[in-house]
């Protein structure tokens, strides 16, 4: 199937918004904001969800205020993101009012999609407001963030929106027409299906056609949707009926395609939320039991142990050549590990002295890298 063909099956779309598409001369366009409802809404309209992820709330707020983005402190811009994202949500909620739609605002931090709880709370309140027929609007909750806790950019947010909701596409419109290799090519990539060293230099490291910033945070979502298995557009959103163009499978901008069979919710956090708390060491026969028989990790496999982490963290496992082999949530402390390790699951219960798990990590919650 021509794999533009693919994306006329989406059901759930992400859509990012970018600030140059809701904003002109410095302050919020309803005249622009309103175009794009309109196009969204005619993808409802066809069956599918919608979730919005729109920046703006920094310049809606510097245009309510008369301020100049330029030379604020961060707590300045937090302030004025505070004013600026209710400016925002009215006017979503305005234009998709008119529409006969209502929007429910989720702000969201980096917090919010590390911890297991948080994350699961956002699945449900998102997949809750879509079974009611209401549009998710998301924005990064940027008077609350600081750094450590912080997505930075709406391009990865909304990546992560995307594997929230096990979204099968996420549209990034902004006003670049897609992924160029070259800057003189006269259109961009029609289609990636794989990111490597090239793109990434390409999108953001030295030798960059694209400048700074925009494309390399562009990627780094691509690289996300790509290992999730779903589909990822870049598309400038001053075309007209864009979303309605990419859905139908018109050549519009770049498409991202992963494999397809879309990893399982939990495998996704596990494998781009989770903070890697330690390495274990595996002998050849455990790697290829991962590889190719889809097993479980056991004990037995285990030659050793790096870093102090709990039962429930994830860890990465590593070959005999220190290769990263998978990810995973591991059943076990680093201490524990450290007896058992090299043993048969049999003995597991007499060296630990309980009833513990037959798996180090089991399959469900291991991915392979
Ligand atoms: N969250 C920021 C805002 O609403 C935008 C971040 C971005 O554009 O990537 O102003």
């Amino acid at each position: 199937m021509p794999r533009r063909e693919l994306l006329k099956k989406a059901r759930r779309i992400v859509v990012k918004i970018g600030s140059s598409l809701v904003t002109s001369n410095g302050s919020i366009s309803r005249t622009k904001i309103s175009r794009l409802v309109k196009d969204i809404a005619s993808l409802i309209r066809d069956g599918r969800q919608v979730v919005v992820v729109s920046s703006g709330a920094i310049s809606a707020g510097c245009g309510a205020l008369g301020r100049e983005r330029g030379n604020m402190s961060i707590p300045e811009k937090q302030a004025v993101a505070a004013v600026g994202q209710i400016v925002l949500i009215n006017e979503y909620r305005a234009c998709f009012q008119r529409l006969g739609l209502q929007v429910g605002q989720i702000l969201l931090t980096e917090d919010d999609v590390k911890h297991r709880r948080r994350f699961l709370n956002a699945r449900h309140t998102m997949n809750t407001l879509l079974e009611m027929g209401i549009v998710p609007v998301v924005n990064e909750n940027d008077s609350v963030v600081v750094k450590e806790i912080k997505f930075g950019d709406n391009d990865t947010l909304s990546a992560h929106v995307a594997n929230i909701i096990e979204a099968d596409l996420l549209v990034l419109l902004s006003d670049v027409e897609g992924f160029y290799r070259d800057l003189s090519d006269p259109e961009p990539v029609d289609e990636v299906y794989r990111i490597d060293e090239d793109i990434w230099r390409r999108a953001g490291g030295s030798g960059s056609v694209h400048g700074t910033g925009g494309m390399v945070t562009k990627i780094r979502a691509a690289d996300i949707v790509i290992k999730s298995g779903e589909k990822m557009v870049i598309a400038s959103g001053k075309i007209k009926d864009v979303l309605g163009k990419i859905i139908r499978g018109d050549k519009v901008g770049t498409i991202f395609v992963g494999k397809g069979g879309g990893l399982a919710s939990k495998k996704r956090w596990i494998a781009f939320n989770m903070p890697v708390k330690g390495t274990i060491t595996v002998d050849d026969g455990a790697v290829k039991a991962l590889r190719e028989s889809k097993k479980s990790l056991l004990a037995t496999g285990i030659t050793a142990v790096n870093g102090k982490f709990d039962l429930g963290d994830a860890v990465e496992i590593h070959d005999a050549a220190g290769n990263p082999v998978g990810k995973g949530i591991v059943n076990y402390t680093f201490a524990e590990l450290g007896l058992i390790k090299g043993r048969k699951t049999g003995e597991i219960r007499q060296i630990l002295g309980g009833t513990y798990f037959d798996e180090v990590i089991n399959r469900d919650e291991l991915i392979l890298l």
